[in-house]
């Protein structure tokens, strides 16, 4: 038999967890369809891998690319810094946050709250889930795409953005929406608990729309409820969703902020290894950073965003609700259940401190010297309190900031907590992170899968290559309920990554983010190689992938 391409002599993880062997592989097409001693005259192309690590290629459960994957061939830019860390499939659509399903009237506001993610000058061409899928085939995708349902474009569409009760016929109406998205081919739905409307959403009507899911074998993706004051409550929350709603449970970026808050993870942990025992299907996934990116809106309580971006900045302009946003935001504690009128399920502010909170992105050139500031440094360059100094930024730039938040399981020095979450044999390593090139990046968009790989595996001991591995392959693919993906085998997909063991790891810092990894050598995406020798190639060599395909 003659192979497209045999990668000749490389040490083989599987991505089971076993321990690497050397032996060649064959690759016809986009499948790899032998493992074994193979000649070099069988092969039509040959890279010789002595010396690298071959593993499958990365699976990161945890992106916000929804838009990026529109993007046609800015993709081949914009995707650069995550193909080449290793990474074959992306799932997008997380933490509540997405582009579909919308209607005439939802759509404006979504473009809005989803600027942070949109890349200068794209357009939404769709209404419906399947019309975004079906616009990120027609265009073409660069690494395969797994778009989840968001439950924020679900309920605005199906109620606008207002805070209480969905009513039955709101309910209905959502549950038709995830209907059509499963129909339409999708894994699964995501949370945002910490964001409107995911805010404004009681545990009973997540489990009505995970309902829908459940016949479908599709799994909850869930940004839970809060990951300070009420991060203990918030796990049992979803534990009691996978119970009740009979769903696979995916705890997005398993973490608790604010050093006050840190020891939680302990328990969470012991909570989802306990459900476990009880079968219900829970896991989760973690970034290896200390620092977390996310919108400035999620510093302020549920309440002043009902009604849209134009009702926020209203209510931060008038002065007497200023005052009461102000009083909430510095002594306010979170209590349960924080969804009903005047809760609140994670007060950010208290639980990191305003020196932890730094300016990501903004849009007024004006204001660019802003960036990467902290609100201390910010509140003594303009002489206001930190809330003031932010609540008039968030007037000026109409709601749209972004922030880079630390404290996040840990800080700089010790990430003790962070390493519990990263050595969780059923933590999957994900990114969390993408970068549109506005303001300054998340290092984690650039440098995740090497960093685990080089720091934590090679440097730290904190795992052994196999299980790092393991977390970045099948434990992901499993998750999903990729059957095709995440493993060596003869009749998988030949994602492939390549990599020296000796020398991965990452570059980006927060300093400096926007810098590619080293010692990621070939990547296979469907058996085309787009990394080649350290180079990324372009092309849209994924596909977008369609549960029950
Ligand atoms: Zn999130």
């Amino acid at each position: 038999m003659i192979f497209d391409l045999v990668l000749r002599n490389g040490l083989v993880y599987d991505g089971s967890g076993q321990r690497g062997k050397i032996i060649d592989i064959g690759i016809n097409d986009d499948k790899i369809s032998a493992i074994d001693r193979i000649p070099d005259k069988k092969g039509k192309k040959v890279i010789d891998a002595t010396g690298l690590a071959i593993s499958p290629g990365f699976i990161d459960l945890h992106s916000h690319a929804d838009m990026i994957l529109t993007a046609g061939e800015l993709q081949f830019k914009l995707l650069e810094g995550r193909i080449t860390q290793g990474i074959t499939t992306e799932v997008s659509g997380n933490c509540g946050i997405g582009v579909a399903p919308v209607d005439a009237n939802s759509r404006p506001l979504l473009e809005k709250i989803d600027a942070w993610m949109t890349p200068e000058g794209l357009g939404w061409l769709w209404y419906s889930f399947r019309d975004y899928i079906s616009c990120l085939e027609k265009n073409g995708v660069a690494l395969n795409a797994i778009p989840l349902i968001a439950q924020g474009p679900i309920r605005i569409t199906a109620m606008g953005l207002k805070m209480g009760e969905a009513s039955e016929e709101e309910i209905e109406r959502m549950r038709q929406l995830v209907r059509e998205g499963m129909e339409a081919g999708a894994f699964g739905l995501s949370s945002g608990l910490v964001y409107p409307p995911g805010m404004y959403t009681s545990t009973d009507e997540l489990i009505e729309l995970c309902r829908v899911i459940s016949p479908f074998g599709g799994l909850f993706a869930s940004h839970i409820r809060g990951s300070s004051g009420l991060l203990i409550n918030a796990v049992a929350e979803i534990i009691e969703i996978g119970e009740k709603a009979e769903i696979v449970i995916q705890h997005s970026h398993h973490e608790a902020f604010g050093k006050t808050h840190f020891w939680k993870i302990e328990k969470t942990l012991q909570m989802e290894s306990d459900a476990r025992k009880r079968e219900v299907d829970i896991a989760f996934d973690v970034f290896p950073y200390t620092a977390a990116a996310t919108n400035m809106l999620a510093n302020y309580p549920p309440w002043t965003f009902e009604g849209g971006f134009q009702e926020f900045v209203r209510r931060l302009k008038d002065s007497e609700i200023r005052e009461k946003i102000k009083l909430e935001v510095e002594t306010k504690v979170p209590s349960w259940p924080p969804w009903v009128k005047g809760g609140w399920p994670h007060n950010l502010v208290m639980a990191t401190g305003w020196e932890n909170i730094y300016i990501s992105n903004l849009y007024l050139e004006k204001n660019s010297g802003f960036l990467s500031k902290s609100m201390i440094e910010i509140a003594r360059l303009t002489g206001k309190t930190p809330f003031d100094a932010l609540s008039d930024l968030m007037i000026e730039e109409e709601g749209l900031i972004s922030q880079l938040i630390f404290g996040c399981s840990g800080d700089r020095k010790n990430d003790e907590w962070l390493q519990m979450l990263i050595k969780d044999p059923w933590g999957s390593i994900s990114t969390d992170a993408i970068d549109v090139e506005k303001g300054v990046a998340h290092p984690a968009a650039y440098g995740t899968y090497p960093r685990i790989l080089g720091r934590y595996a090679r440097e730290q001991g904190l795992l052994t290559l196999e299980e790092a591995i393991r977390k970045m392959t099948s434990l992901p693919a499993s998750r999903v309920g990729l059957k095709d993906r995440g493993r060596i085998g003869k009749g998988m997909k030949a994602d492939i990554v390549l990599f020296n063991p000796l020398t991965v790891r990452d570059k980006a810092t927060y300093e400096n983010p926007r810098q590619l990894s080293e010692g990621i050598e070939y990547v296979l995406i469907n058996g085309h190689i787009v990394v080649e020798e350290g180079k990324y190639q372009g092309g849209f060599a994924g596909n977008v992938l369609k549960r029950g395909d």
